[in-house]
């Protein structure tokens, strides 16, 4: 049976990136492999595919013509098939409204009978995981959901905000949470300041992957790291959190902070930060 898993995270965080790569090293690891871009500007799989965009569920349903998978779907590297929910025109309609609709044509296509996945990943826009965009944890299409963050007070509140759904949802059949991947990681502090939230929170941490060229390399060349640089440390990084994420069955339903407890919370991380890179500073004058 498919694992349907759900990636959500702040806009711009890296979570394309991210879903593409695990895609890529469980394509290379032998899985069949279906990945969803659930966020309107339609560019979750370009890395999966040499940075071609695709026609979207959305747009092919506009017509009112009858859809075939052939009209919205695309093998990508590693015989990923891409799929991109798309989204309405800009400023009209819910966007999350167009996941909804995208998740019932694959499901009457018999998409998921049909091409036998072993995983299936949902790369969902989560700034407010509003209601539309709870969509894939709330209606049973995942049955997991990870969370990509950095160390940034507004990433970290994004999170916070996905364990608010989950934990409003997963009572009722809606997903877990499997863990928190801290991306982008460059200061010293960052990991500890995710490993901190996480506990806080009782989430796991599933991974971290420091921020790297190899990373927005491979991007413009439209690949994924594990395809343009498939020997380099990053490529290991994206095959261990990979094989984390496809075994991983220890889901938790999070305790997210209170909007107060959050907010004091970062504040005396960013006291601590703050006289951490004072103590540099003044540690260099003394040299
Ligand atoms: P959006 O919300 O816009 O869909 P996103 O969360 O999907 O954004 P990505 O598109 O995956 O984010 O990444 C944003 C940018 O950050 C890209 O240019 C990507 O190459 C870069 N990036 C992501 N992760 C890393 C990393 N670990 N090191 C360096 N660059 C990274
Ligand atoms: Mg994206």
């Amino acid at each position: 049976k498919a694992k349907h898993i759900a990636i959500y995270g702040k806009g711009g965080i890296g979570k394309s990136t991210t879903t593409s790569n695990i895609s890529a090293s469980l394509a290379e690891a032998g899985y069949r492999v279906i990945q969803i871009g659930c966020d309107p500007k339609s560019d979750s799989t370009n890395v999966l595919r040499g940075n071609e965009y695709l026609p979207t569920v959305l747009d092919s349903m506009r017509d009112g013509s009858k859809v075939h998978l052939e009209d919205i779907s695309r093998l990508g590297f590693g015989g990923v098939l891409c799929i991109e929910s798309g989204g309405p025109v800009p400023g009209v309609g819910c966007a999350g409204r167009g996941i909804n609709a995208a998740v019932t044509l694959l499901q009457e296509l018999h998409l998921f009978d049909e091409f036998k996945p072993d995983f299936v990943l949902y790369d969902v826009l989560g700034d407010v995981v509003c209601g539309g965009f709870a969509v894939p944890i709330r209606d049973g299409i995942t049955d997991r959901a990870y969370v990509v963050s950095s160390s940034d007070f507004m990433a970290i509140y994004a999170a916070n905000n996905l364990f608010k759904a989950i934990s409003k949802y997963a009572p009722t059949g809606g997903a877990k949470l499997g863990g928190v991947i801290g991306n982008g990681l460059s200061a010293a502090y960052s990991q500890g300041i995710i490993d901190d939230f996480a506990k806080r929170t009782g989430a796991g941490v599933t991974g971290y992957i420091p921020r790297s060229l190899t990373v927005s390399q491979s991007e413009l060349y439209g690949k994924t790291v594990i395809e343009a640089s498939p020997e380099s440390e990053h490529a290991g990084l994206y095959r261990e959190l990979a094989k984390k994420v496809s075994e991983n069955e220890d889901l938790v339903i999070p305790n997210p902070l209170a909007a107060a407890d959050l907010r004091s919370w970062a504040k005396d991380w960013g006291d601590k930060i703050f006289k951490l890179e004072l103590g540099v500073v003044e540690g260099r004058e003394g040299i």
